[in-house]
């Protein structure tokens, strides 16, 4: 038996697949936000009550959103900012008594989709995780890239490409930087942006936006048109350097449909080519190709 784990900002979600890749059992819990003990205890507990229902012992692969650092050891690179730093690969390692994989959820994601989903038969595959934060991760030709610094693909944290005057500075970031991607792609940049640019004094969740947009809403049309072009823009700067055949997005955001039809129209004027081939693709599946790629890991 196979454990995947999706370690998110908001949620964990577990699923044991049987070694022909069929499902057994899913499990999605609130992540302890803030409390690495606490996510720590949440992991062991959902790796047990699974192993307790399916009587079987399971290898265990873990998607988180960052990457374990080659040199230390510790965890780097996460928006779930209470992970950094942690040596949970060896924590877990000792609460579970076996070896385990650690990855990037963006990579788990790709592999996901590439192995047997969206982006089955391309040679060259972008995932994108556009969610709580932005991640990316690369595949090619069977395999996800994971870099020498263990950070291929990691788009998110570059500054908006072509920004516009009302793009710059830009938000301050987690990582210490004004203006990422992150900043402007993730939920929260998309919920920010609409507040900011309407002068709102509440925040109002990404889904309900796009929800207002689809209403009629003049406001909420025009946040996700800007949010389109950021998109668009973001991701023509991905395929100016490793030209993919195929980008499949992941995370919430991705469940807005009008992404798929208007961001292809809005990349053109970005690429540096006469013709963009590139396709843009809706994940086949959707919210556990994250907990699919984890699993597959082992
Ligand atoms: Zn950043």
């Amino acid at each position: 038996m196979r454990i995947g784990i999706d370690l998110g900002g908001t949620k964990i979600e577990s699923v044991a697949l049987n070694d022909t890749g069929q499902e057994l059992i899913r499990k999605r819990i609130k992540a302890p936000q803030g409390n690495y003990q606490n996510t720590l205890n949440a992991i062991v507990n959902l790796i047990s009550e699974i192993e307790t229902e399916t009587q079987l012992k399971g290898t265990v692969g873990i998607g988180i959103p960052g990457t374990i650092s080659p040199q230390t050891g510790l965890v780097k690179n996460a928006n779930s900012t209470w992970l950094i730093g942690q040596p949970l690969k060896k924590d877990l390692e000792s609460l579970l008594k076996r070896n385990i994989r650690i990855e990037n959820d963006a990579n788990c994601f790709v592999v996901s989709e590439a192995s047997d989903g969206a982006a089955k038969d391309a040679e060259l595959v972008f995932g994108v995780i556009i969610g709580t934060g932005t991640g990316g991760g690369i595949y090619i030709r069977g395999q996800s890239v994971i870099g020498a610094n263990a950070i291929a693909g990691e788009w998110g944290h570059n500054p908006i490409p072509w920004p516009t005057k009302d793009e710059l500075p830009g938000r301050d970031c987690y990582c210490g930087k004004q203006g990422c991607i992150e900043t402007w792609l993730s939920g929260t940049g998309f919920a920010n942006d609409h507040k900011d640019f309407n002068k709102l004094d509440k925040l109002i969740i990404a889904k309900e936006i796009v929800l207002l947009a689809e209403n009629g809403d003049k406001t909420a049309q025009a946040s996700l048109q800007r949010y389109e072009e950021r998109l668009a823009k973001s991701l023509a700067s991905i395929i100016n350097i490793i030209d993919p055949d195929v980008i499949v997005l992941g995370g919430g955001m991705s469940n807005i449909q009008s992404l798929y039809i208007n961001v292809p129209k809005l990349w053109d004027k970005y690429v540096f080519s006469d013709h963009v081939t590139t396709k843009l693709v809706s994940p086949k599946y959707g919210d556990a190709s994250g907990v699919r790629g984890a699993a597959w890991l082992c």
